[in-house]
């Protein structure tokens, strides 16, 4: 399997003669490679060099010390950004997450040696196309597999986030696991627990978005136990739950968030526990906590015939607009037939009825002045009577309708009657 080097951007290139210029030697490394000679689009290029990280940055005009410590310096050249990292061995690890020290200054060898898996590590000098591939990562590339470099306990042992990307790269590249790989990850899941939230996430979102099979990874991760240290709540779902879960998150498009949300549907109706899960174990953002939570809270979406117009509304009014899709989407992802329920809801936004308070005709202001009213939640709560009407019958949405229904609304909120 040759290297095809007009496939390597020119900037790329300039990056590894600059190196080599000033004396040094230069390989485009890692995943880069690997996605290069299976065709897939590179996201980016990462460089190994045998100039030290101060060496890097005298070769070049605009550098930043990104990770400086671990050999790694940021180039950027011609408005991208490219990791030069220098040739390094990790040197013991002793609390399964990252080495004690990093020793510079190795072989091109020994730098691949470090890495975690035999496709992950092969080497490209673009200027003398030669190969480095002391792991035959070239061969298992062509067998579709995912071996660890060197013995699979002791790499595993090492840093106990890898088990996580072996099930991550054989969802994204569509490869297996080579069995003695795969045998050494439950006796891992020690280190593996002790591997920061953050890292896992990072791993998580990697698989949802990067895979056409998401759930190969989490077939892998379940049958070995990873998925249970993430998340013990997968421990006791049932067999055709699962397999449901499985087939739900593959119909469902490359979003992480989306994907996130279909792996955790069937944990309950909804799962009361995501919220606190995807803080405390995973570091999802605010935003992602908010998002999934929402729809996994929505997605069981009722029936178009069990609902007439005003519950049509009722029921977009708690999904909210910017939700709904997701939500129908979700739902026809596990097997629903939303086809009807989505035709009305269109409908319905299209015709631009309203579905909080905020967009009515008339506002809280409007409210306290032509009720003479002071400020209270009496105001709220004469508009939730104003969108309830609304969702009786949009016809009344218009400011001089909804002006004409304060005295009534007005009534209904003092009296609490209906
Ligand atoms: P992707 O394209 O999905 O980012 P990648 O192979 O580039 O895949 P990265 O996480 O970006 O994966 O890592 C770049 C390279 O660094 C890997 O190909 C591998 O050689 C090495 N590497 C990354 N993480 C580890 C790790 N935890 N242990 C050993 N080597 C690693
Ligand atoms: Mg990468």
């Amino acid at each position: 399997m040759p290297v095809d080097v007009s496939q390597i951007p020119i900037p790329v290139l300039e990056v590894c003669t600059g190196l080599v210029d000033a004396g040094f030697r230069a390989w485009i490394v890692g995943g880069c490679i690997r996605d290069l000679l299976m065709g897939r689009p590179v996201s980016d290029w990462d460089l190994a060099t045998s100039a030290l990280p101060e060496e890097v940055q005298r070769t070049f005009r605009r550098t930043f010390p990104t990770g400086i410590e671990h050999g790694t310096v940021t180039v950027l050249h011609r408005g991208e950004r490219y990791e030069v990292t220098t040739l390094r061995g990790d040197g013991e690890y002793s609390d399964g997450r990252r080495p004690d020290a990093v020793q510079l200054g190795v072989s091109i060898e020994e730098d691949l040696s470090r890495r975690d898996f035999t496709v992950n590590a092969i080497a490209f000098d673009p200027l003398t196309s030669d190969v480095v591939d002391p792991w035959a990562g070239l061969a298992d590339l062509e067998a579709r597999l995912i071996r660890a470099v060197g013995d699979p306990a002791e790499r595993f042992g090492e840093d106990g986030l890898r088990v996580l990307r072996a099930a991550r790269f054989a969802a994204t590249l569509g490869f297996e696991l080579h069995p003695d790989t795969r045998a050494a990850i439950p006796g891992s899941l020690g280190t593996f627990a002790k591997v920061t939230p953050e890292r896992v996430h990072e791993e998580w979102r990697k698989a949802f978005e990067k895979s056409a099979e998401p759930s190969r990874a989490l077939a892998i991760m379940r049958d070995t136990g990873i998925l249970q240290i993430t998340c013990p709540a997968f421990t006791s779902i049932d067999e055709a739950a699962w397999r449901a879960t499985l087939a739900r998150v593959d119909r469902t498009p490359p979003e992480h968030e989306l994907r996130m949300t279909a792996t955790l549907i069937d944990l309950g109706a909804p799962w009361e526990g995501a919220d606190v899960w995807l803080r405390e174990r995973m570091r999802a953002s605010n935003h992602e906590r908010k998002r999934v939570v929402h729809l996994l809270e929505h997605v069981r979406v009722p029936a178009s015939e069990s609902l007439d117009d005003p519950a049509l509304r009722r029921w977009l009014a708690k999904v909210e607009a910017r939700w709904v899709y997701d939500v129908l989407l979700l739902a026809r992802a596990g097997g629903a037939d939303v086809d009807a329920l989505e035709a009305r809801v269109r409908a319905e936004l299209d015709a631009g009825t309203p579905l909080s308070t905020g967009e009515l005709a008339v506002n809280g202001k409007d409210v306290m002045r032509a009720l003479d009213i002071p400020p209270s939640r009496k105001v709220g709560e004469v508009l939730g009577r104003l969108l309830e009407r609304v969702h009786e019958d949009p016809t009344l949405a218009t400011r001089e309708a909804l002006l004409a229904a304060l005295p009534a609304a007005y009534r209904d909120v003092t009296e609490g009657t209906a």
